[in-house]
């Protein structure tokens, strides 16, 4: 095993304390549970000199929720979302998917701003310095080629895996940044900017020369700018809302059940009026450089829950959902996956 290199962590208290560590130490990263970072600094992947830990900043522990909306702090647990009973009730969606995050110890440490701000995967990057360094490296660190898609000249297409973002953004999340500039809110949507609209594999070396002349800016960019957060900037609150009648749920295939990353994640809200599919939104993860939430699944409500929905379900899929060569499981198959947990998920929240 890599020994992990020399870093310091600072403890603030405050959340000001917090903007000053980051502007004193502006290679510094933000620490959660270290569930992630930890293990890509001992594989050396990145080697922040300062770590800033979150969880002991005051007012970012907190989950305040009713029948109505949920505010949630960047430093609860993932295990205490899992466990909340008002998020049991009134948000299956975000408690199935905190519940079904890694293993229970990682859940007791991992926490709710790291796993929305966790970094991409991709088999040629989550490996040993030694092993990285016998493939030339990658353009997501050092490297000046993706061994993924070699032709892609200049884009990553490392695979967002965080299994919270899909169930918040069908809930119409939206995140409350601090930074050396104040304090922003937006839609978490737009915290992620990860090139992600490819028609299918066979047209993705194509099309990802064409995305080489694009510049990454604060909302485009790749597997290795996926996030539109500013120099110095932390999450600090994911808030969304409740309405009447809205049922939702999060499902998942991974290879190890007990504990691992999504092969693909799904994540459902949905109305029903009468026999009527009146609203629904999708949204996967573990499949692109980003969370994605499906453009077009209005046009599938207003009928019941038949045949054209699931073909029309299909159609965004294969459209939408682009999974390249990222993981050990074929992208054709992650797709598939998605696919099926999608038409499951519904039916059975349809039914349920
Ligand atoms: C074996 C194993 C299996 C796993 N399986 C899953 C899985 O199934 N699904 C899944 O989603 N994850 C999985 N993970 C990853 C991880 O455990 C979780 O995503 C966890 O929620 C990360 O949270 P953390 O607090 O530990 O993040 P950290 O590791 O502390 O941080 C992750 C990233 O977020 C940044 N960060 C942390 N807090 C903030 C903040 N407030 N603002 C801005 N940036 C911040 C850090 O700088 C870092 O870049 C797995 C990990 C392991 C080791
Ligand atoms: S997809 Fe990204 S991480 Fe994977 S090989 Fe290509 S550049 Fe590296």
């Amino acid at each position: 095993m890599d020994a992990l290199p020399e870093f310091k962590v600072l403890n603030p208290a405050t959340l000001d304390e917090v903007m000053a560590a980051r502007a004193a130490h502006p290679d510094s990263k933000p620490l959660g549970g270290g569930t992630d970072l930890v293990v890509n600094i001992r594989r050396g992947i990145v080697a922040p000199p300062v770590l800033i830990d979150m969880t002991r900043v005051a007012g970012l522990h907190a989950i305040k929720a009713d029948a109505n909306s949920i505010e949630i702090g960047a430093s609860v647990t993932l295990t205490q979302l899992a466990e909340h009973p008002v998020a049991i009730e009134h948000y299956p969606v975000l408690a199935q998917a905190a519940g079904l995050i890694a293993g229970p110890t990682h859940r007791n440490m991992g926490t709710v701003g790291g796993n929305l701000c966790l970094d991409t995967r991709c088999i040629f990057y989550n490996q040993s310095e030694w092993w990285r360094d016998a493939n030339n490296h990658c353009l997501k660190t050092t490297g000046s080629m993706c061994h993924v898609a070699p032709k892609s000249r200049g884009v990553c297409f490392a695979t967002f895996s965080g299994d919270l973002a899909p169930a918040l953004l069908t809930l119409g999340a939206e995140i409350d940044i601090a930074g050396p500039n104040g304090r922003r809110t937006m839609p978490l949507e737009k915290l992620y900017i990860g090139f992600a609209r490819l028609r299918g594999d066979e047209a993705a070396a194509s099309a990802a020369q064409a995305r080489q002349d694009i510049p990454v800016t604060e909302t485009q960019g790749d597997g290795k700018f996926f996030l539109s957060l500013r120099p110095g900037e932390i999450v600090t609150t994911v808030r969304a809302n409740n309405t009447p009648g809205l049922r939702s749920g999060y499902d998942k295939i991974r290879i190890r059940k007990s504990i691992e990353y999504p092969v693909a994640g799904v994540a459902v809200a949905l109305k029903r009026e009468g026999d009527r599919l009146a609203s629904l939104r999708v949204a996967f993860t573990g499949t692109n450089p980003r969370p994605v939430l499906l453009d077009g699944t209005a046009a599938l409500t207003g009928g019941g829950l038949d045949e054209r929905v699931f073909k029309g379900l299909d159609a965004l899929v294969r459209d939408q959902i682009m999974p390249m060569k990222t993981t050990f499981t074929p992208g054709h198959y992650r797709r598939r996956v998605a696919g099926v947990l999608a038409r499951r998920l519904l039916t059975r929240l349809f039914e349920g």
